[in-house]
């Protein structure tokens, strides 16, 4: 199993501790994987993500056995004709972040580092503290000081050593690099470490068992840095390439308008992002107004021939409202993927015939 460098080619071993090229370019991972034929996974007694692990980064007896709280197979709720939430607030830390970061400290144990260091808005420190301290490695994490003082109260709740940095949530992650430059601790990144996006795919593979072994039309995904999104391109590729789909379903990005630098990148036809202002949104947990990975991002939706929209505040709060009153108790940053579903309806309104799948992607109550 090693690292390539996307932009060189470089391997490196994962014993190398890398989270970054000496190119300064991002990371891929390679390894032999088997992805399982899902009609037959659907039967199975197991009901986490590690029924899949043919196609993770690990074996079967492996050190994930002891670090697992159960993640994954989360419900699908029908919410109206066609449409359908993945209710990813059941997962062990209340968000989705769970199917990565297992995979992330399970990988980290492996290796047998003791300290990891991450950066985070909020709910992706959360899942490396609850893992770190079932693993029983020491976790530094990083959010910026406007963090919701709920998912701040979570993360030290499991014991690890919260750095709250002011300013932006770019100061955030340089305070954490800083410090992983430093005392070369593992960098148990969401955005760097790709590992993590092994973990995030199998949010598509349970929607495809899910939903019998058909893909719905499109994915309506919320975007900050694209982990989920990435995770979710990654198991279409796969799932193409192992023949149990024959055609990409659709990537339909949603971001907060008050900061949308993908909307404006593939609004003007760009392959790169610009950095961009964070005017200020009640969805901290998308608000990254210079995304690492915008290039792959891009590259994503467009190849799956989706779309990305931005949502306003009001519309994100109004929907937040609706989901509620309809049973759904969502932290605000996921009304932005209802918002979005409402919005895109109104830009495509053949879309309303079409199968779509949303995730609420944290818990209400993660929210101050
Ligand atoms: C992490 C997260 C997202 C997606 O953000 P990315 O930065 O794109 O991974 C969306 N909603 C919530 C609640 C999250 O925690
Ligand atoms: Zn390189």
């Amino acid at each position: 199993m090693n690292f390539t460098c996307m932009s060189c080619k470089s391997r490196y071993p994962l014993e190398s501790n890398k989270w970054k090229c000496e190119c300064g370019g991002l990371l891929g991972l390679e390894y032999e994987k088997d992805v399982p034929d899902l009609s037959k996974t659907s039967l199975l007694r197991d009901h986490s993500i590690w029924k899949y692990i043919d196609a993770l980064p690990f074996v079967k007896d492996d050190i994930w056995q002891e670090i697992t709280l159960g993640e994954g197979d989360t419900p699908l709720i029908k919410i109206a004709e066609n449409v359908y939430a993945k209710a990813e607030y059941y997962m062990p830390t209340l968000s989705f972040k769970d199917r990565g970061a297992v995979l992330l400290i399970a990988m980290a144990k492996k290796l047998g580092m003791d300290r990891v260091v991450a950066d985070s808005s909020g709910n992706a420190g959360t899942a490396i503290a609850a893992y770190g301290a079932r693993a029983g490695i020491q976790c530094d994490i990083f959010v910026p000081a406007s963090t919701s003082s709920k998912k701040i109260k979570q993360i030290e709740a499991h014991g690890a050593v919260i750095h709250k940095i002011p300013g932006t949530r770019e100061d955030t992650a340089k305070a954490a690099i800083a410090m992983v430059e430093k005392t070369n601790a593992f960098y148990a990144s969401h955005i760097y470490n790709p590992v993590f996006w092994e973990g995030t795919k199998t949010y598509v593979y349970e929607v495809f068992e899910q939903m019998d072994g058909k893909m719905p039309d499109a994915f309506i995904i919320p975007v900050g840095n694209g982990t989920l999104l990435m995770g979710a391109y990654l198991a279409f590729k796969e799932l193409m390439a192992s023949g149990q789909i024959a055609e990409m379903p659709k990537i339909l990005a949603v971001q907060a308008e008050a900061c949308a630098p993908i909307v404006q990148a593939f609004v003007q036809g760009r392959n790169t992002v610009e950095p961009m202002e964070n005017d200020g949104t009640v969805a901290e947990g998308i608000a990254i107004a210079a995304p690492a990975r915008g290039t792959e991002i891009l590259q994503a939706i467009r190849a799956s021939d989706g779309d990305v929209i931005g949502v306003t505040e009001d519309r994100i709060i109004e929907a937040r409202k609706e989901l509620a009153l309809k049973g759904m108790y969502v932290e605000i940053t996921s009304a932005v993927n209802y918002a979005g579903y409402v919005q895109y309806v109104e830009k495509y309104p053949e879309l309303k015939e079409q199968q779509v799948v949303l995730p609420l992607c944290g818990a209400g109550i993660k929210s101050d």
